[in-house]
């Protein structure tokens, strides 16, 4: 008899994205006219840029022959690639990396989703509330939680870091003690940033009890003031308790393309049950190599040519646009009354809800009211009760008229 992984059992299922698909499509059906505005999902609305098409064409058809054709790739990716990401992404930093603490992947959530394999199940987590859901569904898959709590909103057996207006949107650090720490910045869903100093206290911690950090920076791209850090590795003894997971799926439209990178330092390290210390690069390259066999040549062609001359313009071109849409979508609610966090180094803004409305309440409203369609913050936690997502990532176009409805209409 095969038995199950009884701990996918624990899951309350894919509950908001599903939500909001049903409550969209009885909308629909009740107002088959209305024209409705999506600014909920964070998927990207522009294309792939001209400088990374032409790069895999050409690798497509390098593809075609015998002379230049490529089989199995390594694992750990191309070294065409990792340098770039090197050179371009942490060389400009201060830091220093090596080749081969960089693994390329298909997906951030690919690999923060997968890295807690080399980490033992008995590890206490601590996750931001609100959060990214992966972090904490794909802890609950590895048995590494209690059950969910329908009084609290929240799994058992996970420390979680509230983020409300009292704190900023800033996670405090945790009272109990914790061995896997997970931080996003600039954060989805909050829109917020940590500076270097915030940041150093995570590492502080991290280093006196031995703890690790999985920092997710997937949106660095979107940062723009000067005094935020773009890489956890710009803060003094990170190297020793951090990874960090880059994408290219916001920064350069690679959603539907899939590619990533993880830096994984020699120095980090997670401990046996006497005590020993372990190297955690070389466990991700042993479980990498087990488990997965590389990202395709031409979409790792394709991620080089971010890096081009015409690749940074055409990449920073579309990050412009989108932190554009971010400003006025920013703007249009404080001039409309509403407190908004977020929107100014990260494609999200979070607002909260007008006159005490539960996210869901405001989902509803926005939806009959302006035909906008956002994501309501209870799916990302408890503490994301009361407040409500909407991203950067739709045309010019929707970002105006929806904003120009929440004026008028709501
Ligand atoms: N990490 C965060 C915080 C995200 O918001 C997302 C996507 O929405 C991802 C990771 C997933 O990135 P990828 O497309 O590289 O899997």
């Amino acid at each position: 008899m095969a038995l199950i992984n009884e701990n996918y059992l624990k899951l309350p299922g894919s509950y908001l994205f599903s939500e909001i698909a049903r409550r969209v499509n009885q909308f629909k059906t009740d107002n088959p006219e209305a024209d409705i505005i999506r600014l909920g999902i964070g998927d990207v609305t522009r294309p792939l840029s001209p400088a990374v098409v032409e790069a895999m064409k050409t690798a497509v058809d390098e593809m075609g022959h015998a002379q230049t054709f490529r089989g199995y790739g390594p694992e750990q990716g191309y070294e065409f690639l990792s340098e770039k990401i090197i050179e371009n992404d942490f060389k400009p930093l201060g830091v220093e990396l090596t080749a081969d603490e960089v693994f390329i992947s298909d997906g951030a959530k690919t690999d923060t989703a997968n890295f807690p394999d080399i980490l033992g199940v008995n590890n206490i987590i601590a996750v931001t509330d609100p959060v990214y859901p992966v972090y904490v569904d794909s802890n609950v898959m590895a048995g590494r939680t209690g059950l969910f709590n329908d009084n609290k909103g929240q799994f058992d057996g996970i420390v979680y870091l509230p983020c409300t207006e009292e704190n900023g949107m800033k996670p405090q650090l945790p009272t109990t003690k914790v061995d896997m720490i997970y931080l996003c910045f600039p954060n989805n869903p909050t829109g917020m940033t940590l500076t270097k100093d915030e940041l150093k206290q995570w590492v502080d911690y991290a280093r006196e009890n031995k703890a690790l950090i999985l920092y997710d920076a997937a949106y660095e791209a979107f940062i723009q003031e000067d005094n935020i850090p773009r890489s956890i590795y710009e803060v003094e003894g990170a190297r020793e308790v951090a990874v960090e997971f880059r994408s290219y799926s916001k920064t350069a439209g690679f959603t539907g393309t899939r590619c990533a990178y993880t830096i994984v330092p020699k120095e980090v390290k997670a401990y046996d049950s006497q005590g020993n210390a372990h190297s955690l690069n070389s466990l991700w390259l042993r479980r990498q190599t087990t488990k997965f066999n590389g990202v395709s040549y031409p979409v790792q062609a394709a991620a080089a040519a971010i890096y081009s001359e015409a690749g940074k313009k055409e990449i920073q071109a579309n990050v412009r646009y989108y932190m554009d849409n971010a400003k006025l979508i920013r703007e249009g609610l404080i001039n409309a009354g509403y407190k908004v966090f977020g929107g100014v180094n990260a494609p999200y803004i979070w607002l909260k809800t007008p006159d005490q409305l539960s996210s869901w309440d405001f989902f509803d409203k926005l939806l009959n009211q302006a035909n906008v369609v956002g994501t309501p913050g209870a799916g990302f936690g408890a503490s994301g009760e009361g407040y409500f997502r909407l991203t950067a990532f739709g045309t010019r176009e929707n970002t105006e008229k929806a904003l120009e409805r929440i004026r008028t209409k709501m």
